[in-house]
């Protein structure tokens, strides 16, 4: 087994790192080359009810009485830990996820900058007073909901922890966050880091375990007050209706077929890199890849060529080896991209670009060739089903009408880019394209933390990231004094 550096098979709870409740545990696998990398706690209903009441402890404790100040400066403290920490972190997210080293490290730097921005704010969120009748004072209160869950998955563990854990403690929730059983060790890292900063016991609560198990549990449980849920848009329904038994709020980021449009007056030079890199990073496991390459029709046998190019000279290999492209998560991720590929295969879609896989990789790891398909119909399968992988389809288009009808064409809604040099239409097509953001001559506006993100449609509801995410995660108490 590879080195980890703490014992993995416990889980966090009112500050006691112990064994699941049923002594179990399940297998943590490498997808770089298929070996056990360690063993997971298997948390259950029983820990995530023993989390669930330790987090409301703290509330009542020592957590819920400090200011909000207080708490801002021990996510401070932690945000310098996480910087210290950021190669291990990489480290660990790259040996867990697959993902080459850089991007694991970028990760690592992105958490620090969640929890530096939202120890900042905490003290900078308030309500306001409403003028209102004479003889009364009226005034709001912005108030934690009390003990949040946070259902994580294996895409960006590092990222999601930061900017959904990082704004409810912000806001003076006590959280239990429950980890994918994909990829748990930077969860489990940042649970011993917040130890390290003094949080008080019972205010980060961490149960990993599978999602009908601990998972269902965290979402059914009656002492949550507030879920927030990233990952697939099926999950994300039983997550709404079990949310919808308890009457709470939910925040869901779900999935995604988010388009880059590309007019034929772009600067072909600066968008390239982002039509292929949307695609690729990640392996393509990411809900804002741009997996729709939607082209005017003049410039599309240019912009095909030009992606081909990258396509056929991208690096694939182990994540610790730290390429372009490293595997996909795991062999049932890997044969659900294969089927797609099947399906482009068997409908005539052709291959415009393909990565060679090299012939010694370890032969367990669950690598797929990062492939352009081209041209692709709007309305082709693969041009409307999430695939979450490194997989990218080209559509042609003549005009904004179009352009805009493909990319409003499918069930999600969450990031769309634009890449045109006309000002009018810039922001004519912002305002009509149905989706929670809009990048004009960019993607992804290099993580922005400070954005607010989120999707209509399947993609979800409700905003993460940015200040907005702090309203999220508090309750607004409306006060009249009557006072003449
Ligand atoms: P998933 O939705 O099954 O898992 C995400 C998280 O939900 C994990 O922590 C999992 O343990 C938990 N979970 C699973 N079943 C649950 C349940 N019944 N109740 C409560 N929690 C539960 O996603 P996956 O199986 O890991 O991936 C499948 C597909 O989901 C992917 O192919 C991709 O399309 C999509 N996905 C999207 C994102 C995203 O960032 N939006 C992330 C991961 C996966």
């Amino acid at each position: 087994m590879t080195t980890i550096g703490f014992d993995t098979r416990q889980l966090l709870i009112g500050g006691q790192w112990r064994p699941a409740a049923s002594g179990e545990t399940l297998p943590l696998l490498n997808p770089s080359d298929g070996s056990l990398l360690t063993e997971i706690a298997r948390g259950t209903a029983a820990d995530v009810d023993a989390a669930v009441q330790a987090a409301q402890a703290a509330l009542d404790g020592d957590w819920g009485r400090l200011t909000a100040a207080e708490r801002g400066r021990l996510m401070l403290k932690m945000s310098a830990l996480v910087l210290e920490q950021a190669d291990e972190l990489a480290r660990l997210e790259a040996l867990d996820v697959g993902k080459p080293l850089k991007q694991a490290r970028a990760d690592a730097v992105a958490m620090a900058r969640y929890l530096e921005f939202y120890g900042g704010a905490a003290d900078k969120v308030h309500g306001e007073t409403i003028p209102f009748a004479n003889g009364y004072t009226a005034l709001t209160l912005r108030e934690p909901h009390g003990v949040t869950g946070h259902i994580v998955p294996w895409n960006y563990p590092m990222q999601i922890i930061g900017r959904s854990v990082g704004a409810a403690l912000a806001m003076g929730n006590a959280c239990v966050l429950k980890p994918a059983e994909e990829a748990c060790l930077t969860a489990l890292m940042f649970g011993r880091l917040a130890e390290a900063a003094g949080f008080p016991a019972g205010a980060i609560n961490i149960v990993p375990g599978l999602g009908e198990e601990a998972g269902a549990a965290l979402s059914h449980h009656r002492g949550v007050a507030h879920l927030s849920f990233t990952g697939s848009v099926a999950v994300g329904q039983m997550i709404q209706t079990a949310a919808a038994q308890n009457t709470i709020p939910v925040t869901l980021e779900l999935g995604g077929k988010s388009p880059q449009i590309v007019f034929a007056d772009a600067d072909l030079d600066a968008a390239l890199p982002f039509l292929v890199n949307a695609g690729i990073q990640n392996c393509g496991q990411t809900c804002s890849a741009a997996s729709r390459i939607l082209v005017e029709r003049p410039v599309f046998e240019e912009v095909k060529r030009r992606m081909a190019e990258r396509y056929n000279a991208l690096r694939v290999g182990p994540a610790m080896s730290d390429l372009d492209v490293g595997p996909v998560i795991s062999p049932r991720q890997r044969e659900i991209v294969e089927g797609f590929l099947a399906v482009a295969r068997d409908t005539g879609l052709a291959i415009a670009g393909q990565a060679t896989l090299p012939a010694d990789l370890p032969a367990g790891g669950c690598y797929v060739a990062p492939t352009l398909l081209a041209p692709a119909s709007a309305d082709h399968r693969l041009a409307q089903e999430e695939i979450f992988g490194p997989v990218q389809v080209m559509i042609p288009f003549d005009g904004e009408a179009e352009a805009l009808k493909i990319a409003n064409g499918t069930n999600y809604g969450l990031v769309a880019g634009v890449w045109t040099r006309d000002g009018g239409r810039q922001l004519r097509m912002a305002r009509k394209l149905h989706c929670g953001q809009v990048f004009i001559n960019n993607y992804g506006a290099g993580g922005g933390i400070e954005l607010p993100f989120g999707g209509v449609k399947h993609s979800g509801h409700g905003r993460e990231k940015g200040f907005e995410a702090l309203y999220g995660f508090s309750s607004l108490k409306t006060i009249a004094i009557k006072h003449d």
